[in-house]
């Protein structure tokens, strides 16, 4: 097939979070499929064209909205892999030409409603003038939620999508792309379409609603979380409503790991690598990250990693509500994230507060990442909700043990760890309360003395493989689901039925 998948972020040009790993990763295991993937994204300041090797291969490709015409120059770029990826950037100095992707630290850009509206009609723009006519737009997230209404609206009539369908992802429904109703005029749908069983969201315009009414087929990045999505606004933020309505299209689909990317056998960012047969360079691991975040080197105490966007959604509340009766326990904490100004005050402070114990870094820090992964004997994900996260399936690649909420996609990967049977790779918390957080800790700790028992523990994270092959497969089907869709809506259309 011909599949192109649009995204706001990917791995290694652009990354704020699990999006850009997963398109980074999935176009890999479904050119192994045989399909002609490729991907297209826009074109920040940060990726240079020298450093990632980037060609022009087309200029001026006008782009119309808002009665204007914008120009859009592609950039050709790869992913690398045995079988190269080519992605393909949209570049348009007004848009993109900025320091960071979506914000400045003072909040949002106020354009990125205009951003994203140039962004999808570029992406059908560029497609025709590359001619590269896919069998499927692989949508993700608010940022692309309107390619598939402009398919079929503004572009309902041009033969060259006649068969192009497309599969939307959710890869997280809190950030919904929700712009006041001047943004709505700037897209060019018609008004007629402004209306709560299409466009409009409470007098605004939703972007991910858009994705979620107009897509053939969607998906989110786990069984749980599209199953808790439909429960109510707790989960759905409002989309409930119209998941339910679309719920015989909805699917779930877990994420794999690109196990070239993390592998504590060949990573060159940690400064021993081991493997499940010699631990020895995970011991090393450790000592170096007690080094290089000013924590006592001490080999028996467990050290807890965290590395997360600093949100709301990633159960913070409870964390600092956990943190004093967690330092009355044997433990070292690595906290490394960014974002909500007042989450990175609040642990800059508890930084300070607990030198000895707590090590935070708040910054954005690849290198950093790696190093935790590999270095920590647990790995704290205590989020309100994941849709599927990244973490626990990275920690469990480094003999990192997960210590994690039971919520989205944190519950489909991750099993109680049963000292008795042996089986299960990590410890969970049910109820989101920083006690039931402390209990699952205390657990842990308890097993983490018992060296056998957490070899054995070791041995099992290390074994799990969520690899990409089996995701792509799926993925396949469900673009496969998608076209079927496509091609009988259209035959009716042609036909006149
Ligand atoms: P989300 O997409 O909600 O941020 P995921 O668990 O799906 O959460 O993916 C997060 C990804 O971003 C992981 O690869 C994680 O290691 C990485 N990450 C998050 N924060 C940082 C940071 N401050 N520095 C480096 N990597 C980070």
């Amino acid at each position: 097939m011909n599949i192109l998948i649009a995204a706001s972020e990917c791995v290694p040009f652009a990354k704020t979070g699990g999006l850009a790993d997963v398109i980074g990763a999935l176009p890999k295991a479904l050119k192994k499929l045989k399909h002609d993937v490729r991907v297209i994204m826009p074109r920040y300041k940060k990726i240079e064209a020298k450093e990632f090797d980037l060609k022009i291969i087309a200029q001026n490709i006008p782009v119309s909205f808002n009665k204007k015409v914008e120009l859009a120059t592609v950039m050709e770029g790869k992913i690398n892999s045995k079988d190269p990826i080519r992605v393909y950037f949209v570049d348009n100095e007004k848009y993109y030409n900025r320091d960071d992707l979506y914000q400045t630290p003072l909040g949002d850009y106020p354009d990125n409603g205009e951003r994203f509206i140039f962004f999808s009609r570029a992406v059908l723009e560029i497609t025709k003038a590359i001619d590269f006519k896919p069998d499927v737009i692989h949508c993700n997230d608010w940022q692309t939620g309107l390619i598939p209404a402009y398919l079929k609206t503004l572009y309902k009539l041009d033969s060259f999508f006649l068969r192009t369908a497309v599969l939307y992802t959710i890869h997280n429904i809190a950030y919904q792309g929700v712009f006041p109703k001047d943004v709505f005029y700037l897209s060019g749908f018609d008004l007629w379409d402004f209306v709560p069983q299409r466009l409009e969201y409470h007098g605004r315009i939703n972007f991910m609603k858009t994705g979620l009414v107009y897509a053939e087929i969607l998906n989110t990045v786990s069984k749980t979380y599209s199953r808790q999505i439909q429960t109510g606004k707790e989960f759905g933020r409002g989309m409930e409503g119209v998941l339910v309505y679309r719920k015989k299209d909805l699917y779930g689909i877990i994420n794999g790991i690109d196990y070239t990317i993390w592998n504590p056998q060949q990573d060159q960012n940690i400064i021993a690598q081991y493997s499940l047969d010699n631990l020895e360079g995970k011991i090393i691991c450790k000592k170096n990250l007690q080094k290089i975040s000013d924590l006592p080197v001490v080999s028996d105490i467990p050290l807890i990693g965290l590395i997360a966007r600093l949100d709301a959604q990633k159960g913070l509340d409870i964390l600092h509500e956990a943190i004093g009766r967690m330092m009355k326990m044997n433990l070292q904490l690595v906290i490394l994230g960014t974002g909500d100004p007042e989450y990175m005050e609040l642990f800059k402070k508890i930084g300070k507060k607990y030198p000895r114990r707590i090590s935070v870094s708040l910054k954005f820090d690849n290198k950093l990442a790696h190093k935790i992964y590999a270095g920590s004997d647990m790995f704290l994900i205590p989020s309100h909700f994941e849709p599927c996260g990244l973490g626990q399936l990275i920690s469990f690649a480094y003999g990192s043990v997960p210590i994690v909420h039971k919520t989205g996609g944190l519950a489909d990967t991750v099993d109680f760890f049963n000292p008795k049977t042996g089986k299960g790779k990590g410890f969970l918390f049910t109820e989101y309360k920083a006690k039931s957080l402390l209990e699952a800790i205390r657990i842990a700790i308890k097993t983490y003395k018992v060296k056998k028992k957490w070899d054995k523990l070791i041995r099992n994270t290390m074994e799990a493989t969520f690899s990409w092959d089996k995701a792509a497969r799926d993925y396949t089907k469900l673009y496969k689901k998608a076209q079927q869709k496509k091609i009988k809506t259209t035959e009716s259309f042609v036909v006149g039925k």
